[in-house]
Order: structure tokens, then sequence, then C-alpha cells
């Protein structure tokens, strides 16, 4: 396989590093050490288009028919090197030498794709072929809104015995919100919806995204909506693992990229606080 020209580190995500269509590595600040990313949207094509999505080039749309031959060899290889080649020794820095995860995670919405079951069970397979550490996650990154699919959710239940996470988005609590910032038009009932069903599949966090949009961070009213909205599902005994609350460390690649910007570490960490208050994990990520 081709090689990493540079030190892989947090802000370098580049899918096509490697050289690879599918698998690709990182060096990952929210797992904590080297992440095997799998992209399944190499078309750069999701149903949402979000404010702060650092894909380039993206369109709307759904993931390409995958070629699992080609994704089994490039895992399958890429796993091979990590385990027994010098990638670790080479790409990255001393206290990131660990596997953390495989992460499906790419340019557009995994779960878009009609293989998605396929994918998981292949996964699975390899995966036991390697000696790979045992609290190795599976993590799907998702905006969810495809869960109500019966091959998403068969999916989900194979992830489920593979020690699997869905980290399912967040971002608002509003119609106009998430309409603002993901372009969604999906309905609060449908999210709860989705994100009951997700995490009785699965285990399930939250994830959300935390910015200030011309200069301002998410208003009062944004706030209330959605701690209720949090509280809602508590209420409802959905199990949540908890909630991942990441600020914007990297470009955005949307027009709206100018209006965007961190929120302060103060804001940050009082948003995350209103979070634990309700009884729930937070793993914040500024
Ligand atoms: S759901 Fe993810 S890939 Fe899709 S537009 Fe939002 S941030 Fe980008």
């Amino acid at each position: 396989m081709q090689r990493a020209p540079n030190l892989l580190n947090t802000a370098d995500h580049s899918r096509d590093i490697a050289g690879l269509t599918y698998v690709y590595p990182v060096v990952s600040r929210r797992a904590g050490g080297v992440s095997v990313g799998i992209n399944l949207n190499p078309n750069n094509a999701c149903n949402w288009r979000c404010i702060y999505c650092q894909v380039p080039d993206l369109k709307r749309g759904a993931a390409p028919p995958v070629d699992l031959e080609k994704l089994e060899r490039e895992l399958r290889g890429f796993l091979r090197e990590l385990t027994q080649g010098d990638f670790m020794l080479q790409q990255v820095p001393p206290e990131a030498r660990t596997i953390q995860d495989i992460a499906l995670s790419g340019n557009g919405e995994p779960t878009s794709t009609k293989e998605f079951e396929q994918v998981i069970e292949l996964i699975g397979r390899v995966k036991k072929d390697f000696p790979l550490p045992a609290h190795l996650k599976l993590v799907l990154i998702t905006n969810g809104s495809l869960i109500s699919r019966p091959h998403v959710q068969a999916g989900l239940r194979h992830m489920a015995r593979m020690n699997g996470e869905v980290w399912f988005k967040l971002d608002s609590a509003t119609g106009e919100g998430r309409l603002r910032i993901n372009n969604s038009r999906m309905s609060l009932k449908q999210v709860h919806a989705h994100i009951r069903l997700s995490a009785s599949l699965c285990s399930t966090w939250l994830q959300t995204c935390v910015f200030n949009l011309n200069g301002q961070p998410m208003s009062s009213e944004e706030i209330r909506a959605y701690l209720d909205f949090l509280k809602d599902l508590l209420q409802a005994g959905v199990p949540l693992k908890g909630v991942l609350v990441y600020g914007i460390a990297r470009a955005s690649q949307q027009p709206e990229a100018k209006l965007l910007s961190r929120v302060d570490r103060v804001w940050f960490d009082q948003f995350c606080g209103k979070i634990r208050k309700l009884g729930l994990e937070v793993k914040p990520n500024y």
C-alpha cells in the first residue's frame, strides 16, 4: 500500500492519505489513538448538508454501491500493516500507538449505502483474523436519519455483538435549528423515534457540535429546547450512553464557513455542565 507522506496528526484527516478508496487512518482526538476509518461515501454525498461539514465538494445524495471485495482487501491490508508492519512506528507519535477503534465515518452518511449490513458483517469477519485489542470498538458516526431502514437496523444489531457504538448526531432540538444547521427537515418526533430505535439496538451516544454562528453561540431558547429534549428521552427510558459534545476544530468546507467560529471555553464548559446535571455522562472535546 502507498505510504502516508507525513506524520498524521489530529488536524490531518485526509481520506486519501493512504491511497485507498474506503479505508483511511486517523490519529483521532476523539478516540485518543489510531482510528481505522471506513469511508463508504467516496462520492462525497450525504443526505444532509451541515453548515460545519468538512467534506469538500459535498453533494446531496447517497453512497454509491460498495465494492465489498475491494473494501475487504483494503481493510485486511491496512490491519496487517498496523499489526505487523511499521506504520505505527513510522507514522504515529508514540503516545498514540494504539488502535482505538474502527469507525464508519466518511464523506457522507454511511448508512445510506444499500450494503450497510454486509459491510458490518465483513468488518466482523475480518477483525477476527487479526490480533486486535479486546476493547476495540466499532463506531458508527451517523446523522441517524436512515435508521428506520430494515437493513440499517440489521447492521446495528450485528454491531451490538461486536462492541459497537452509534454516535448519533443531534445539533438542535428545534425544527428551525435543524434546518439552519443540518439542512434537514426531520421532525423532532422522528428524531426521538430514531434515537430510541438506535439505543434499543446498539449502545448509543448522542454527538452534538457547538459553534458560534455570526459570533453568537446557541441561543437560550435553543439550549432550553435541547435540554428538554434530552429530559424527554430520559423520561421515556431511552438508554443513552451519554453525549459527546465537540467544538469545531477544523474548517468547514461549506459556503457558511466564514460565519462559523469556536465557542468560548467558558460557554462550552457551562453547556456540558447543563447536560451533566440531567444525569448524563458527557465526553467533551473542545
Ligand atoms: S451528516 Fe456528516 S457528512 Fe453529512 S453533511 Fe452533516 S457533517 Fe457532513
